[in-house]
């Protein structure tokens, strides 16, 4: 099994950086970018795009190109529910307001704000 792939954004290639050039004498080019195949699996800011773009412009470029057949592999027709619990809870806020005398002045008021205290993801 190789050890690396080739950058899978097909204008890799066309980017204008020193470390693509290959070739010999006046027989110059841009080449795609190599990637080493890295065991990010227990990298915790591992994404899964790593191994096949060498860096996060090649991976949306990519995306940009194919979006339309990538999100046909698995199509969301209708919204995803997730069962929660809540709780409606009271506390003091505040805002700023103008006075007569052009002065901004605090005025607490009582507000409401929704907590979620469960989530069942099963
Ligand atoms: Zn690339």
């Amino acid at each position: 099994m190789s050890s690396y792939n080739w950058c899978h954004n097909p204008k890799c290639h066309t980017y204008q950086t020193t470390d693509r050039i290959r070739g010999s004498g006046d027989n110059k080019v841009l080449r795609t970018r190599r990637i080493k195949i890295t065991d990010y699996q227990n990298a915790y800011y591992y994404q899964g795009w790593e191994n096949h773009f060498c860096r996060v412009a090649c991976f949306f470029a990519y995306v940009k190109l194919h979006v339309d057949r990538i999100v046909a592999i698995a199509p969301v027709r209708e919204p995803s529910e997730t069962p929660i619990k809540i709780e409606k809870e009271k506390y003091e806020s505040y805002r700023y307001k103008h006075d007569n005398n052009g002065d901004y002045q605090r005025v607490s008021f009582q507000s409401t704000r929704t907590k979620i205290i469960g989530v069942n993801n099963d």
